[in-house]
């Protein structure tokens, strides 16, 4: 590929703290490099929030599971259209996934489907133990009914912030302080990364608390090694997290960069039957990856098409996240739906929208499209 769809874009001054870890030999998932990355985004984040560093965000939605007591057999409710690392950890859990589907006006899951299937599980007492939205390509949930079911039924929040560190919901509220616990991804093709990691952001002392319990191996306090429970391997490294300090203190610039480059897209691709995802009045995006939908009726090409062609000329494109409900995995699964989800999927297409991409690389994606699209 020569152009790709997110790659791991340093600042150029990471190098210089995995050094300073190197000087102080801490080689190890412990250490100051660790703390001062938990405390650099603790602070963007504010309110008070409690981050835990953790080897991956698929981890940190293990341990969020887990801390907020599912169990297994208990059911998970979930956005259907999402990505594995998101899903996963429900069945390291035991317990059964539901797939919710997405609104069209915000491609976030459903809320009022979600409240309507949380009122009829209320009434045969078959409620979920908890629901896991997820912030999608960048996107918030909307947090504020979502908090309001959550504590209306008593069922536990957590919100998958993966691909929305930097991001905001409504009034400023940073995408990463939702619900019961918030899960990032430092992943490299995520908008910061520590070449992988995670990190799961509370309110909770008790759950910080039991995320760094567990993910050290479960060790009770005493000279030996003494266990009432068993634990995991899911400290962030030390080392990884002396690239998050560096990669912290240009994340507002990473996400302007990304929100200029879909400006430029939907500015230069204003075409009848290519339409890009909605972002609600006073939301502010991280535009993960900018993702367009292309109706074949209008355009007379399919995306698949636009992702053929630009392979060719080695531009990374991909289709969106196949629902979860149409994996062989999940065949047989529930779904609560209209399948707005499976429709977008069809259509829709994620676009090269790396930060560190160039002006002059966009401006070909853009013309490659406008060419193969003048041909029809
Ligand atoms: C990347 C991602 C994850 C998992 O993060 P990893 O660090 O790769 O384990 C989970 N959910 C979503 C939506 C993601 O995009």
């Amino acid at each position: 590929m020569r152009i790709w769809l997110s790659r791991p874009h340093m600042s150029g001054r990471e190098e210089a703290y995995v050094a300073k870890a190197f000087e102080s030999n801490f080689i190890a998932p412990l250490g100051p490099q660790l703390d001062a990355f938990e405390a650099s985004v603790a602070e963007y984040l504010g309110g008070g929030v409690h981050c835990v560093g953790l080897s991956s965000g698929s981890a940190a939605l293990h341990l969020a599971l887990r801390l907020v007591g599912v169990e297994a057999g208990d059911e998970v409710w979930i956005s259907s259209m999402t990505f594995a690392g998101g899903i996963f950890p429900v069945l390291y859990m035991g317990a059964t996934p539901v797939f919710f589907d997405l609104d069209p006006k915000s491609w976030t899951i459903d809320v009022a489907l979600l409240g309507e299937a949380l009122e009829s599980a209320a009434k045969t007492g078959k409620l979920p133990k908890a629901i896991v939205p997820t912030d999608l390509y960048g996107q918030s949930v909307d947090l504020d009914p979502l908090e309001a079911l959550s504590s209306k039924y008593g069922v536990k929040l957590i919100v998958d912030s993966a691909e929305s560190l930097g991001a905001a919901y409504t009034n400023g509220r940073k995408c990463g302080t939702g619900g019961d616990a918030s899960i990032l991804s430092f992943n490299g093709n995520k908008i910061i990364t520590t070449s992988g990691g995670g990190m799961l952001v509370t309110q909770s002392k008790d759950i910080a608390d039991g995320a760094r319990f567990l993910a050290t191996q479960a060790r009770d306090p005493a000279p030996h090694y003494e266990h009432s429970t068993f634990g995991y391997n899911y400290r962030l490294s030390n080392v990884c997290a002396a690239i998050g300090i560096g990669q912290m203190e240009v994340l507002e610039m990473r996400v302007a960069a990304r929100r200029a480059i879909n400006e430029r897209y939907q500015a230069e691709l204003n075409i009848p039957g290519i339409s890009f995802m909605p972002e609600p009045e006073g939301y502010y995006s991280s535009k993960w990856l900018t993702t367009i939908t292309v109706d074949p009726q209008q355009t007379g090409i399919s995306s698949k098409n636009i992702r053929e062609m630009l392979m060719e000329h080695q531009i990374e494109s991909r289709p969106l996240w196949k629902p979860m409900h149409m994996q062989p995995l999940f065949s047989g699964t529930r779904y609560v739906g209209s399948r707005v989800d499976e429709n977008l999927f069809d259509t829709g297409l994620c676009l090269p929208s790396g930060s560190d991409m160039l002006d002059a690389e966009q401006g070909e994606v853009i013309d490659r499209i406008k060419t193969l699209l003048a041909k029809i």
